[in-house]
């Protein structure tokens, strides 16, 4: 037998993971880089990333980290320079003040989350995610044996969450009520007057933690005025979890670092999870976030003109077409539209379109748009884009869906 034959593995997942799936998001845009590879022309609208580089100071700030020996281990969630960088940025930016040892620092905000689920869930435990979400945030739940427990949030309302919903979905398991604003996918946004009411419910269940993903606050428009929950009610200040982040205000998704600030005791027991895990998050990376947060900041309103010029692009051409219908999203840089004009009607080749997946599926083969449903997001029928990619392209994508759209029957 030739030795270096391929033998199958005995290779058998932990039982952990059967309730995670393969994403969709990594479906569709697998299939449309193949596409491409094999010489297609597709565009693909599915990135969760600013096409925008990095700022060229944050750069320099990390090569200078590195020619000055910043190369070894930090303390172990963020060197104590970082955390000021941090305090400072809730002072300036959310009237917050937190110390020293209610802020965390992680290897992206998406740890921060993992860290926080292991150190708290246990067997059962219920976490309330409104729906449309970051699926991210549901297998994470999973995985650390807790329960997601799904709550749609229809278009009527904004695709945020009601009070009266919330009120129902809590039971004496709830541990976590996630909120994301705006919102991945729907780009979706609480006012402080739209916050209110769902606050109020969580004063009256002081047994209920929230947790607050504010990982867009800087990608907003129309002058939208973002407020995190902490700012509003302060009573919740001691069971609330701030989720924040360098990826996306700054285009540092490569750069993994996230940071959350909450009641020391979440703090320590998060940092326990992390000690064993991945250590301290990259000390070159906290040194170029320290200038993200303290240095300059006229980029991020520049490179938000340019996102709502995108956005207003994008919501304009998929409302102009018969069986589409977007929203307006206040922030982020998606677009949550709805395909349900659509839904029942034939292609081409003969294939009803009997859900957002199917419709996606015929983007891609048809038009080579890559689009995500939004089934992959927990609602149907609709498809995420994602406008960080340049106008040309985009104008581009449009005028594909146009056309595949016309050619439905
Ligand atoms: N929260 C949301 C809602 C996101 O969309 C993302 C990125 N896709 C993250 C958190 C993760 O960000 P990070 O790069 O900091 O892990």
């Amino acid at each position: 037998m030739n030795v270096l034959a391929k033998q199958p593995s005995p290779f058998k997942p932990a039982q952990r993971l059967s309730a995670i799936g393969v994403s969709e998001i990594l479906k569709v845009t697998g299939l449309a880089a193949q596409m491409k590879r094999e010489g297609q022309n597709v565009i693909i609208l599915g990135a969760g990333e600013p096409d925008f580089d990095t700022p060229e100071p944050i750069k320099d700030a990390a090569a200078r980290a590195m020619r000055d020996g910043a190369t070894k281990y930090t303390a172990l969630d963020g060197s104590p320079e970082l955390k000021a960088a941090i305090r400072a940025k809730f002072k300036r930016d959310n009237g917050l003040d937190f110390a020293q040892d209610e802020i965390t620092v992680s290897a992206g905000a998406k740890q921060v989350l993992f860290n926080a689920m292991m150190a708290t869930l246990d067997p059962g435990d219920e976490v309330i995610i409104p729906t449309p979400f970051w699926v991210t945030y549901a297998d994470i739940v999973a995985i650390a044996g807790g329960t997601p427990v799904l709550v749609p949030c229809s278009e009527a309302n904004g695709f945020r969450l009601s009070p009266e919903d919330l009120a129902r979905a809590i039971t004496p398991r709830t541990r976590w009520l996630m909120l994301n604003s705006p919102s991945n996918p729907s780009g979706a946004a609480y006012s402080e007057h739209q916050y209110r009411p769902i606050l109020d419910v969580l004063l009256k269940h002081p047994s209920v933690w929230l947790m607050v993903d504010d990982i867009y606050e800087h990608i907003i428009y129309d002058g939208f005025r973002f407020v995190t929950p902490v700012a509003i009610e302060p009573a919740l200040r001691n069971r609330t979890l701030t989720v924040n982040g360098v990826s996306k205000a700054y285009a540092m998704t490569g750069w993994r670092i996230g940071y959350g600030a909450g009641p020391s005791a979440l703090i320590k027991a998060m940092a326990v999870v992390q000690s064993q895990s991945t250590s301290c998050p990259s000390s070159i990376s906290q040194a170029a976030a320290i200038e993200a947060l303290t240095g300059p900041q006229d980029v991020i309103a520049d490179r938000c003109r340019s996102f709502q010029q995108r956005r207003d692009l994008v919501v304009d051409a998929l409302n102009s077409i018969e069986g589409i219908s977007c929203r307006v999203p206040e922030g982020a840089f998606y677009t949550f539209a709805s395909c349900a004009g659509l839904i029942g009607k034939t292609t081409p080749d003969g294939r009803v379109v009997e859900d957002d997946t199917v419709f996606a599926d015929y983007l891609l083969r048809a038009a080579g748009v890559a689009v995500v449903p939004g089934s992959a997001f927990g609602l149907a029928p609709y498809f995420r884009i994602s406008y960080a990619t340049s106008a040309a392209e985009l104008r581009d994508a449009c005028q594909r869906i146009a056309a595949a759209a016309a050619r439905l029957l």
